[in-house]
């Protein structure tokens, strides 16, 4: 950070906090060239991430309408879908995603509604796969079945001890 007296190139950060208000890191840089010292924010630089909808429509990434989506699917569960609409927010972000399909945002969501609340889980699958017929639904259930009976096997019950 060049100095904003005497535009010596470099300056030393000698504090540094973050604001929470607006996600920015607060510093105070001393010049070492005239020894002022002044204050920098500095923000994270967030991407617009575009969203291709199933019709090829494009909508930038919109948090709000992941949460209500999420919401929608997970009434009166155990599941905080604001939490889970950040988790992918900020995947994307680090991976540094510019342009992600509506059905890729779904199976992410899918994909952690696995793991937290399986009710949610098939009710998102259900809305969000469009299962053709009662076939493909019954297969997913059975998929979730073997799943669930391999990670229960795989941990030590208490009877085994
Ligand atoms: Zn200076």
């Amino acid at each position: 950070m060049k100095c904003p007296v005497c535009n010596h190139p470099d300056s030393r950060v000698i504090d540094s906090r973050s604001v929470e208000e607006n996600a920015s890191i607060k510093r105070r840089r001393e010049c070492p060239a005239c020894g002022r010292r002044f204050t920098t924010y500095e923000v994270v630089d967030t991407v617009a991430i575009a969203v291709v909808k199933r019709d090829g429509r494009r909508e930038f990434f919109d948090s709000h309408k992941l949460i209500l989506g999420i919401e929608r699917a997970c009434q009166k569960r155990p599941v905080n879908a604001a939490e889970v609409a950040r988790d992918i927010e900020t995947e994307l972000q680090n991976a540094l995603v510019s342009e992600i399909t509506s059905q890729d945002i779904g199976e992410l969501v899918l994909s952690r509604l696995r793991d937290i609340d399986i009710v949610s889980y098939i009710r998102f699958a259900s809305v969000y796969r469009e299962f053709q017929d009662i076939d493909s639904f019954m297969n997913e259930i059975k998929s979730l079945g073997r799943r669930g009976r391999r990670r229960v096997s795989d941990k030590p019950t208490n009877a085994d001890k």
